[in-house]
C-alpha cells in the first residue's frame, strides 16, 4: 500500500495532524493507499513557500527557453512512466485502461504544447499618438491556486499545472480527496525535472479545508478550479477577499441533437460514447440526446440494443470497455437519481441497477442507464447527474431543437448530428456552449479553448486562452522625446 504525502517547499512530509484517509479502488474496494488529510496550516506553509519562491525570482525570472525545457523533461518522464501511471489512475478511479492511456498520453502532449507555447511570440504593440510607443507584455501573475476534482486526476492536474509553469507562476495544488495517487507520481516527476523548491507544492485533503483556504488566501493571486457549479460557486465568493484572478470549469448537461439526416449508425454509435465513455463521469458528456420525430422510436430501440452490449467491469481486465463508479458516495448519487427519473414518470427503456455479478461484487458498478418519455422540467433533464445515464428527448422541428438544448442552466458543450452541413452550422451556433461538436462527440485539442457559457464557468483552459489564465496583462508607455509635457503652465 502506497503511503501518501504532502509536497512543501521541497520536502514530502505528512500533514501537521498527522492524519490519513484511505484511498479506494472503486473496481474491488480494496485501499490502496493512505493520503494525507492536510490542515490549514499545512495549507498556508505550501502558500507562503510559493509566495517565497515567487518573490525570488527562481522561477519567473527564468527565461521562456528555460521554463520550457523543464517541461519537455517532464512530457518525456510521463511518456518513460506510461504504462505504470495507466496503473496507478485505473486502480485510483476505477475508469479502464484504453481511457487512463488516452489520459496520460495527453498529459504528456500538453506539456509540450505549452513548454512550445511559451517560448513563441507574445505581446503586442500600438500605434498610438506620438510620442508615444506601447507596448503590451504579458507576466506571471504569482501564486497559482490549482484545485481539481476526480474524474480526470492526471489530466485536470496537467491542463492547470503545465500553463501555470510555463507562464512562470509558482502553484499550490489539491487533488480531489479521493484520486491524489498519479498527482504525487507527477510531482515526483517534477521534483525529478529539477523544478526549484517551492515552485510546485501539493496539498491532499478535504475541500472545505485545503480548496478553502486556498481560494480564500491574500497571498493566492490566481485560483483556477475545475468541478462542480455548486463549490464553483463557493470559491467565487472565497476569491472576492483579495480579488484574485478566478478560472472555474464546472459541470454541464449537455446536448446532443440528432436530426432525421444523419448518418444514423454514427450518431448511435457517438450518441453511445457521448455518455457512456468515462461512465458518464466526464463534465461535457451528451447527457440528453434530442431526437428528432420521425427517427425517435428507431434511435431508441438501436441505442437500447448498443448499449445493452457494453461490457461493464473492472477497467484492469482486457475487453472492457466501461469501468467502475469513482465511489460509494457517487454510486449512490447516481441510483438516486435513477430512482427520481422513475418517480418523475420518466420512462426506463435500459438499465437502472448497480450492477454485482461477473467479478462486480466488491466494486462500484452501475449498468448503461437510459430514459425516455422525458419533459424539460424533470430533474434527471435538468440536474447534472454524473454517471452512465442518457435522457432522450423529442423535437420536431430545428428551433424545438434548440430550444430544448438551450433549456439548462449549464453551457458547457453541445453536438449536432445532420449531413446538412448548413443546417448543422445554424443549429451548432445557436448552441449556448463552449464546447461543440459536428458528426462528433467528445474530440478535443490541447490547442483549442475549453469551457463553458452560463453556469458551466468562467475563462478557457487549454489552447492560447489557458495560459492567459495564468498571465496579468501589462501596458508599457514609452515617451519617444523626452521633454516635459508642459500641462501645467506655471
Ligand atoms: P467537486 O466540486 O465536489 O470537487 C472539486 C474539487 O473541489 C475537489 O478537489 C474538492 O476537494 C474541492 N472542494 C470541495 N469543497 C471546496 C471548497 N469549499 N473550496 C474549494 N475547493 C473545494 O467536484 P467533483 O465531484 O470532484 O467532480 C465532479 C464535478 O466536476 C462535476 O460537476 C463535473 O462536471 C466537474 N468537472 C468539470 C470539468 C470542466 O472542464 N468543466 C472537468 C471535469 C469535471
Amino acid at each position: 500500500m502506497m503511503d501518501l504525502k504532502l509536497y512543501i517547499n521541497g520536502e514530502w512530509r505528512s500533514s501537521r495532524n498527522k492524519e490519513s484517509a484511505d484511498i479506494i479502488n472503486p473496481a474491488t474496494q480494496e485501499i490502496v493507499a493512505k493520503s494525507p488529510r492536510g490542515t490549514k496550516e499545512d495549507t498556508e506553509e505550501a502558500i507562503k513557500a510559493a509566495k517565497e519562491a515567487f518573490e525570488s525570482g527562481v522561477w519567473s525570472g527564468k527565461t521562456a527557453q528555460e521554463r520550457a525545457k523543464y517541461l519537455f523533461k517532464i512530457a518525456d518522464k510521463l511518456d518513460e512512466k506510461h504504462n505504470e501511471l495507466v496503473k496507478l489512475e485505473v486502480m485510483d478511479n476505477g475508469k479502464t485502461k484504453a481511457e487512463a492511456s488516452f489520459d496520460i498520453n495527453d498529459a504528456a502532449t500538453c506539456f509540450r504544447y505549452y513548454a512550445g507555447l511559451i517560448t513563441k511570440p507574445d505581446g503586442e504593440t500600438y500605434d498610438v499618438p506620438e510620442p508615444v510607443q506601447a507596448m503590451v507584455v504579458r507576466e506571471p501573475v504569482g501564486v497559482a491556486g490549482l484545485i481539481v476534482p476526480w474524474n480526470f486526476p492526471m489530466l485536470m492536474s496537467v491542463w492547470k499545472i503545465a500553463p501555470a509553469l510555463a507562464a512562470g507562476n509558482t502553484i499550490v495544488f489539491k487533488p480531489a480527496e479521493i484520486t491524489p495517487v498519479t498527482a504525487t507520481k507527477l510531482f515526483e516527476i517534477m521534483e525529478e525535472a529539477g523544478i526549484p523548491k517551492g515552485v510546485v507544492n501539493m496539498v491532499m485533503g478535504e475541500g472545505s479545508v485545503v480548496g478553502q483556504t486556498i481560494s480564500e488566501s491574500n497571498d493566492v493571486d490566481v485560483v483556477s478550479f475545475t468541478g462542480s457549479t455548486e463549490i464553483g460557486r463557493r470559491v467565487m465568493r472565497a476569491a472576492a477577499g483579495n480579488m484574485k484572478k478566478i478560472s472555474l470549469e464546472l459541470g454541464g448537461k449537455s446536448p446532443n441533437i440528432i436530426f432525421d439526416d444523419a448518418d444514423f449508425e454514427t450518431a448511435i454509435d457517438y450518441g453511445l460514447f457521448g455518455i457512456f465513455f468515462g461512465a458518464g463521469q466526464v463534465c461535457s458528456a451528451g447527457s440528453r440526446i434530442i431526437v428528432q420525430e420521425d427517427i425517435y422510436d428507431k434511435y431508441v430501440e438501436r441505442l437500447v440494443e448498443r448499449a445493452k452490449n457494453i461490457k461493464v467491469g473492472p477497467g484492469n481486465q482486457e475487453g472492457v470497455e466501461m469501468g467502475a463508479i469513482v465511489s460509494e458516495k457517487q454510486l449512490n448519487r447516481i441510483l438516486k437519481y435513477i430512482k427520481i427519473g422513475k418517480q418523475e414518470g420518466a420512462t426506463l427503456a435500459l438499465g437502472g441497477n448497480r450492477l454485482t455479478k461477473n467479478g462486480m461484487d466488491k466494486g462500484y458498478f452501475i449498468e448503461p442507464t437510459i430514459f425516455t418519455n422525458v419533459t424539460s422540467d424533470m430533474r434527471i433533464v435538468q440536474e447534472e447527474i454524473f454517471g452512465p445515464v442518457v435522457v432522450i428527448q423529442k423535437f420536431k422541428e430545428e428551433e424545438e431543437a434548440i430550444k430544448l438544448a438551450n433549456d439548462t442552466d449549464f453551457g458547457l458543450a453541445g453536438a449536432v448530428f445532420s449531413q446538412d452541413g448548413a443546417k448543422a452550422l445554424r443549429v451548432i451556433k445557436k448552441v449556448r456552449a463552449g464546447i461543440t461538436w459536428v458528426n462528433t462527440y467528445h474530440p478535443t485539442f490541447n490547442e483549442a479553448p475549453w469551457g463553458g457559457y452560463k453556469q458551466s464557468g468562467i475563462g478557457r483552459s487549454l489552447g492560447t486562452y489557458g495560459l492567459e489564465d495564468f498571465q496579468e496583462v501589462k501596458q508599457i508607455n514609452i515617451n519617444l522625446a523626452v521633454e516635459p509635457v508642459g500641462w501645467f503652465k506655471n
